[in-house]
């Protein structure tokens, strides 16, 4: 490994991809006295609106990606489907962190939990399927139900099916409509948990303890921290988030969610090479968000010491459902955030012109006494949006 390089302030920080969360990025970076420079598919995208360049560009047009990595001192990632070619073309003028090869692992599913299950790591139990009697096995081998998901491109639930003893397999293989599949058995969990936690370039481990999630229509809806499990649980979870960190020689932010199972399993369900929906919340409920933090990881700078400044807080999404929309689908009015500003909590909305049923538009933190109390008032909070 090549010596950690200490960029200082008046560097340039580059990311790929121009989401909301190359733009809270961003924002740190500016803050702390970088320059950002974003490369986006679009222009004035939510990271391009608050960088000094935003270089637009497809993916694979590999001038502009160059003319991109050449103004970044390093480039990190906020978005993990950029294709492994573009990763590596950056990388070809530039540092780049995690390297691209962890984003190769963490693209495709099926790679994943077998760099993970090589390396002892806990997983769901899966099987590869790439056509109707490898699904027909898998079923057998693990019982059902189980959830069969495309390898790669999916997120948020898109690209998944449940199979149950009522499936028709030839028609479920069918509608999904791919050449390379995973099927995991159906994990009865008690919670879903996470931890966003980061790595330096000499190995310096940090993390902001565990984050509860819950889901709506497989969409992170809310997120509560502390999660409301036993420290010897939460001991557990982080051993294992630092084992994915050492063993796949994770440089950067990155979010392992986890199912802790009925049988009090912890058991791995994906990785996110980059800050995550659940760590919106480190903002308001720690001494540093998760963005500072991927900030320190890209610059070689001490990870230093991350501690918790409130007793509890919680973190709801806002998604396009929110605004209310005439008969042809065009808004009629905006959410209420006044009401939103009488709470006890902070509003980040992410500057997307258009919402969309679905689309995440912003989140917001409620701080509370405890995880239970910060939670009521988080969902009490979004409540009153809704007009
Ligand atoms: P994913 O896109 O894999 O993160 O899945 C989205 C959500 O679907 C998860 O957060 C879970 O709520 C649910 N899910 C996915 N895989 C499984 C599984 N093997 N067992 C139970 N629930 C699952």
């Amino acid at each position: 490994m090549s010596m950690p390089k200490t960029l200082l302030p008046g560097s340039t920080v580059g990311v790929l991809g121009s989401g909301q969360l190359g733009r809270m990025l961003g924002l740190e970076a500016r803050r702390m006295g970088y320059r950002f420079v974003v490369f986006s598919e679009q222009a004035d995208s939510p990271a391009g609106q608050v960088a000094d360049v935003e270089v637009v560009g497809r993916y694979n047009d590999l001038n502009a990606v160059e003319r991109f990595a050449k103004q970044a001192d390093v480039v990190g990632f906020e978005f993990e489907n950029v294709p492994s070619a573009t990763a590596e073309g950056v990388a070809r003028y530039t540092r780049v962190f995690p390297d691209p090869q962890v984003l190769h692992i963490a693209q495709h599913r099926l790679r994943e939990k077998e760099s993970l299950a090589q390396v002892g790591l806990p997983v769901t139990p899966f099987c590869t399927v790439r056509n109707l009697s490898e699904l027909q096995r898998g079923v057998q081998k693990l019982g059902l139900p189980a959830v069969l998901k495309t390898a790669s491109a999916g997120y948020d639930g898109k690209g998944q099916a449940k199979i149950d003893a009522n499936s028709d397999l030839a028609q479920v293989w069918q509608s999904l409509g791919t050449q390379e599949a995973i099927l995991e058995a159906f994990v009865p969990f008690q919670k879903e948990v996470s931890v966003v936690c980061g790595r330096g370039q000499d190995g310096e481990f940090a993390h902001f303890g565990v984050f509860e999630n819950l889901h709506h229509n497989h969409i992170l809806d809310l997120t509560v921290s502390p999660a409301r499990i036993s420290s010897q649980l939460e001991e557990q979870a982080l051993t294992i988030a630092q084992g994915v960190m050492d063993k796949l020689s994770v440089v950067g932010v990155l979010c392992i969610e986890m199912f802790y199972t009925q049988g009090e399993q912890l058991l791995i369900n994906e990785l996110a090479p980059r800050p995550h929906n659940s760590g919106h919340l480190s903002y308001e409920a720690f001494s540093m968000s998760q963005f500072e933090l991927q900030l320190r990881t890209l610059c070689a700078l001490p990870l230093g010491t991350i501690s918790r400044i409130v007793p509890a807080a919680a973190m709801a999404n806002l998604l396009g459902d929110l605004w209310s929309y005439d008969e042809n689908g065009k808004v009629s009015q905006a959410p209420n955030w006044c009401e939103a500003l009488r709470s006890s909590g902070r509003l980040h909305l992410y500057g997307k012109a258009a919402p969309r049923i679905g689309r995440k538009m912003g989140h917001l933190t409620v701080w509370g006494e405890d995880s239970d109390d910060a939670l009521a008032k988080a969902e009490a909070s979004r409540a009153a949006l809704k007009r």
